[in-house]
C-alpha cells in the first residue's frame, strides 16, 4: 500500500531552514493499522501531510497502490488523494453551519455525484456510526467524541484504502478516546488501512505496529 525510501523534508523560511524529515524508509502493507509515535515537533505531522499527499517532499521515493507521485501534478495528487484517502483530524474540522448530513457528504461532492445520492449515502454512513438521529442536527450540538464520530463518517463516506489520522483522540478524555480507537480498529477490520499519529501509548498499543520517530527518522 505504502512505501516510503529515503524521504527528506525541509521547511524553509527566510532566514531558517528547518530538517524536519531525514531519510524515512518505511513500507505498509495492505489492511494494517500502524500508529506513528515521537516528541512534540519531531515530524509526526509533517510525514503524515506527506503520507497523504497534501504536501510535497524534497528527495526519497514514495509510491502509493502502486503509483509512483513523485511526477505527479497537483491535479494527479487532488485526484489519487479523493480516491485513495481518507482524513481525521485532531479537531473534527466540521463545518459549523452544515448539518451532520451535509457534512458527512462533503467528499462525494468532489465526486460529481448528486444531492440526492450524496444525501441517500451519508445517511447511511451515519447510521452505520450510529448517529442516524442526529443527521439533521448541527456539530455544535454535539459532544467532542460524537464530532469525532462524524469526522470519521466523512473520512469513510468515499470508501477510501487508507485512512490518515492525526492525533484523532487528542481532545477527547480517555473513556470516549478508547470509543473512537475502538470504532477506527472496526473499520480496520473491514479492510481499511489505517495511520494514527498518536503520543498517547494506551492508544498506540491498540495498533499492530507502532513506528517512532526521533531525530527525522524511524527509530
Ligand atoms: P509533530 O506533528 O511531530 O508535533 P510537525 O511535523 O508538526 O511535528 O513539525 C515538525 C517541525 O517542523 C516543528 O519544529 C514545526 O515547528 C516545524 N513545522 C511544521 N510545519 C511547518 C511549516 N509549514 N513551516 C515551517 N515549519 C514547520
Ligand atoms: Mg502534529
Amino acid at each position: 500500500m505504502i512505501e516510503l525510501q529515503n524521504i527528506h523534508k525541509s521547511y524553509i523560511t527566510q532566514y531558517t531552514s528547518l530538517h524536519v524529515l531525514r531519510g524515512i524508509n518505511l513500507s505498509i502493507e495492505n489492511g494494517e493499522m500502524i500508529s506513528i509515535m515521537g516528541a512534540s515537533g519531531s515530524g509526526k505531522s509533517t510525514l503524515l501531510n506527506v503520507l497523504g499527499l497534501l504536501d510535497r517532499f524534497d528527495e526519497g521515493k514514495y509510491c502509493i497502490d502502486g503509483i509512483s507521485t513523485n511526477g505527479l501534478t497537483m491535479q494527479q495528487r487532488a485526484y489519487y488523494r479523493n480516491k485513495l484517502l481518507g482524513f481525521v483530524f485532531q479537531s473534527s474540522n466540521l463545518i459549523a453551519y452544515k448539518n451532520l448530513v451535509e457534512n458527512v457528504a462533503l467528499p462525494l461532492y468532489y465526486r460529481g455525484i448528486s444531492r440526492k445520492q450524496r444525501n441517500i449515502l451519508a445517511i447511511e454512513q451515519l447510521d452505520m456510526l450510529g448517529l442516524k438521529d442526529w443527521a439533521t442536527h448541527f456539530p455544535n450540538e454535539l459532544s467532542g467524541g460524537q464530532k469525532q464520530r462524524v469526522a470519521i463518517a466523512r473520512a469513510l463516506i468515499a470508501k477510501p484504502s487508507l485512512i490518515l489520522a492525526d492525533e484523532p483522540t487528542g481532545q477527547l478524555d480517555s473513556s470516549t478516546a478508547i470509543e473512537v480507537i475502538n470504532l477506527l480498529k472496526e473499520i480496520n477490520k473491514k479492510g481499511t488501512t489505517m495511520i494514527i499519529v498518536t503520543h498517547e501509548i494506551g492508544i498506540a498499543q491498540q495498533t499492530n505496529r507502532i513506528i517512532k520517530i526521533t531525530d527525522g527518522q524511524i527509530e
